[in-house]
């Protein structure tokens, strides 16, 4: 009896971690359906996961900052999808036109400098590590050919979901997982994938 137990619990431990994830797309706004589509086809690729398109919503009013130029705050955002996120959902993904803006914080806590800067900093997309909701902004992508926009949306989704799963960044050349470094340069030399070792980690 003992020992039938013991497989039934290691056949639930082993179900539970394979069974799999859930995305959802929280389109922020209209968005155009071949940006989700695109996010869709990267995310089921590069995860496994299953991924639904969730009823288009408004952008929180309390997410808004006007200091440099109208922008919203990818903090707030983070927790009103996390809020909002239904319980089947593993993690959930918002996506705006809109810019997106964060505090940029040295390890130690404090705001890099300069200030003026760096307290509300215009961003491409933000995750929380680990966690279950992320967002990404077509903002700062845009005024590309389709193509580049596309592949630059993509990486990025992958990278903010990514850190929801727990992944830090990587120091690997081309992963997706490389820290963006404040440009986008580094966003289009990046693979679109994760690097073995960062694939090893989810
Ligand atoms: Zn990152
Ligand atoms: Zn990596």
């Amino acid at each position: 009896m003992k020992k039938l137990l013991a497989t039934i619990s290691i056949l639930a431990l082993f179900s539970c971690s394979t069974k799999t994830k859930i995305i959802g797309i929280q389109p922020y706004g209209d968005i155009d359906s071949k940006v989700l589509d695109a996010m869709t086809e990267i995310l089921k690729t590069s995860y496994q996961t299953q991924v639904y398109v969730l009823d288009r919503k408004e952008l929180p009013q309390e997410a808004f900052i006007n200091i440099k130029s109208p922008r919203y705050r990818a903090d707030s955002l983070l927790i009103d999808l996390k809020k909002q996120c239904p319980d089947s959902i593993d993690y959930i993904i918002g996506i705006t036109s809109k810019d997106i803006s964060t505090t940029k914080r040295n390890t130690n806590g404090d705001i890099k400098t300069p200030e003026s800067k760096y307290s509300d900093w215009g961003i491409f997309g933000l995750g929380y590590k680990p966690g279950k909701s992320c967002v990404v902004s077509t903002f700062r992508i845009k005024n590309v050919e389709a193509s580049l926009f596309k592949s630059r949306l993509q990486k990025i989704s992958v990278h903010e979901i990514g850190h929801n799963m727990g992944l830090d960044h990587c120091k690997t050349e081309k992963c997706v997982m490389q820290d963006a470094v404040e440009s986008i340069n580094t966003v289009d030399v990046a693979n679109f994938e994760l690097c073995p070792n960062c694939h090893h980690k989810i």
